[in-house]
C-alpha cells in the first residue's frame, strides 16, 4: 500500500492534519475542491478560510476549555494556532484573527512544505484503499455526502444540526426542578428518573411565550431551507403558530408530579435529558432555536430552576453535515466499516474552528504514526483533546448526538473539589492543570522525531 496520506478538505481540520503529518515526515496530498467547486459560505480559494466570525473565542487556558485547547495545540506545534497568533487582533481575552492574512499564511505554509502537495479537485467517492482522512466539514459536497451516506446508512449522516441548548447540571436549581420520566416509565430507577423537570405556572408560561416571540432571531441563510423542519421546529416558530402549541408539544405538563408541590398541577413543564455519560450536561428537550445567543440565555433563564443556568452550548440550527460518530468511528477516528479512512473536523460532530482544527491535529498524527509503523499511546481523556474525542467517539448519547463545543462538562471530575458555582474557579483550574500535564505526557511519548515512540 502507498505510504502517502490523502486528506480530503483543506479547511481548519484538513490543514492542521496535513501540517502535523508532513512534519512527522509523511508525504501528504491535500485534496481541496475550492476554488473550482464553491460552497455557499466560503468566499476564497484559500485553505483554512474562516467562514463566519473571525474569533477563536477565549484564550484563557486556566479558566476556559477552548483556551485550554489553544494551549494544547500550541504545545503540539499546531499550524492553525501559530498563524492565528501571528495575525491576532485586539479583542480582550478572546483570540480574534485577521482572517484573510491568516488563511493566506496557512496556505503558504502548506503549499511550500516539501512533504505536501495540494490537489485542487473535488473527491466524489469513498476511496477503496490507501491512507485517508476526510475533513470536508459542515458543507461537504453533495456527491461525497451521498457516498458517505451510502456507506454509513442515511440515518447516520445528518445535514442540519438543530441543537437544543445544553446546561451544566450543577447550575440547575434542584430545589425547583425534579427528576422523573413521564408516567414514571421505565424498568429501572435510572429510566424512571431519566428527565429533569422544570415546572411553570400559567403566568410564567405566558411571560415565557411573550419573551420568545419578542426575542431577536437569526435569519436563515441561503442553503438553509426550511424543508428539514418537519421533525424539529424551532420553539419560537412553534410559539408563533399559537400560544398553546408548546404546551401541547415539548412543554406538555402530563404524567409528572412535582415533589416540591405535589398538589399543584404545573401549567407547562420544560424537560431536560442527560447529554453525556458523566451526567454533567443536560439538554433541553425539543428546544432547538434560532434565537440569538444573548437573547436566548435571557429567555431560557426565565424557566424556573434555570435562573442561574450556565450553558455548555446554546441552541442553534445550521446547515451542517456530520456523522453519528459514537456509532461509526473508533476511538482513533477510523470509520469502523472502512478502517483505512479516518474522519476529522466538524464532520465528526465537533463544532467550531478550534475544535475542528484540534480533531485535525489528532487525526493527522494518528494517521502519520500508522504509516510510519509507530503506535501512539491513547489520547489522555483528561486533556481537552482527549475529553472531546472521547465524547464524540463514545461518551455522547448516540441517539441524540449533536455537534459539541469543547467545555468543562466533558471532563471527568477532579476528586475532592467543591461542586456548584462557588467552587468553579478552583475546579476549572484543577481541570486545566491536570489536562496540561496529561497532554504534555502524551506529546512526550509521541514526539515527532520518532525517537520516543512507545
Ligand atoms: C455558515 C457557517 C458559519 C459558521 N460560523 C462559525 C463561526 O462563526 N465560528 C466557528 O468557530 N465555527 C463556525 N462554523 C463552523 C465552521 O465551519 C467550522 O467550525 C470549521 O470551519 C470546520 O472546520 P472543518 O475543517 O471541519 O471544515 P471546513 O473549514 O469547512 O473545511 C472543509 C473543506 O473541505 C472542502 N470540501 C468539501 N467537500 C469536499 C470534497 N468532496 N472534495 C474536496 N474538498 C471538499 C471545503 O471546500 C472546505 O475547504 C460555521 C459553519 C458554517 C457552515
Amino acid at each position: 500500500m502507498s505510504n502517502t496520506l490523502h486528506i480530503v478538505g483543506g479547511g481548519m481540520a484538513g490543514s492542521e492534519a496535513a501540517w502535523q503529518a508532513a512534519h512527522m515526515g509523511v508525504e501528504v496530498v491535500l485534496h481541496e475542491m475550492r476554488p473550482k467547486v464553491e460552497t455557499f459560505a466560503h468566499r476564497t480559494g484559500d485553505l483554512a478560510e474562516m467562514v463566519c466570525s473571525n474569533s477563536f473565542r477565549s484564550d484563557d487556558d486556566e479558566q476556559n476549555a477552548v483556551g485550554l485547547l489553544h494551549w494544547e495545540m500550541r504545545a503540539a506545534n499546531g499550524l492553525i494556532m501559530q498563524m492565528a497568533d501571528r495575525h491576532r487582533l485586539p479583542a480582550g481575552g478572546a483570540l480574534a484573527v485577521d482572517r484573510d492574512p491568516f488563511a493566506q499564511s496557512v496556505t503558504a505554509a502548506l503549499t511550500s512544505h516539501p512533504n505536501i502537495s495540494v490537489s485542487y479537485e473535488e473527491i466524489t467517492a469513498l476511496p477503496e484503499n490507501g491512507h485517508w482522512i476526510i475533513a470536508t466539514g459542515p458543507l461537504t459536497s453533495d456527491a461525497l455526502s451521498r457516498a458517505i451516506a451510502a456507506e454509513t446508512g442515511a440515518e447516520a449522516l445528518a445535514f442540519f444540526d438543530a441543537i437544543a441548548p445544553i446546561v451544566y447540571f450543577d447550575s440547575i436549581d434542584m430545589s425547583r426542578a425534579w427528576m422523573q420520566s413521564r408516567y414514571d416509565k421505565g424498568d429501572t430507577e435510572e429510566e424512571r428518573t431519566a428527565y429533569l423537570n422544570c415546572p411553570m405556572d400559567k403566568a410564567q408560561y405566558e411571560a415565557f411565550i411573550d419573551a420568545l416571540l419578542a426575542a431577536d432571531k437569526t435569519e436563515f441563510r441561503e442553503g438553509e431551507t426550511a424543508q428539514y423542519f418537519d421533525g424539529c421546529l424551532p420553539i419560537e416558530v412553534m410559539a408563533e403558530r399559537g400560544r398553546e402549541t408548546l404546551r401541547h408539544g415539548p412543554m406538555k405538563p402530563v404524567g409528572l408530579t412535582n415533589p416540591h408541590a405535589p398538589d399543584v398541577k404545573p401549567w407547562a413543564v420544560v424537560q431536560l435529558r442527560r447529554d453525556n455519560a458523566l451526567g454533567t450536561l443536560y439538554n433541553i428537550v425539543g428546544f432547538q432555536t434560532k434565537m440569538k445567543y444573548g437573547a436566548q440565555a435571557d429567555v431560557l433563564r426565565m424557566i424556573p430552576g434555570l435562573e442561574q443556568a450556565q450553558f455548555a452550548r446554546l441552541g442553534g440550527i445550521h446547515r451542517n453535515t456530520f456523522l453519528n460518530s459514537p456509532t461509526l468511528l473508533t476511538a482513533d477516528m477510523r470509520l469502523r466499516s472502512r478502517p483505512h479512512i479516518r474522519f476529522a473536523g466538524q464532520i465528526t460532530g465537533v463544532e467550531g474552528y478550534v475544535e475542528s482544527a484540534a480533531m485535525g491535529l489528532l487525526a493527522g498524527r494518528l494517521a502519520a504514526a500508522e504509516i510510519l509503523g509507530r503506535s501512539l499511546p491513547e489520547v489522555p481523556q483528561d486533556s481537552a483533546m482527549g475529553a472531546l474525542i472521547h465524547h464524540i467517539t463514545g461518551g455522547a448519547e448516540a441517539k441524540t448526538f449533536q455537534p459539541m463545543n469543547v467545555n468543562f462538562g466533558l471532563f471527568r471530575p477532579v476528586d475532592g473539589l467543591k461542586g456548584g458555582r462557588r467552587g468553579r474557579r478552583d475546579r476549572y483550574k484543577a481541570y486545566t492543570d491536570r489536562a496540561k500535564e496529561a497532554w504534555q505526557g502524551w506529546l512526550s511519548h509521541s514526539s515527532l522525531d520518532g525517537t520516543q515512540s512507545s
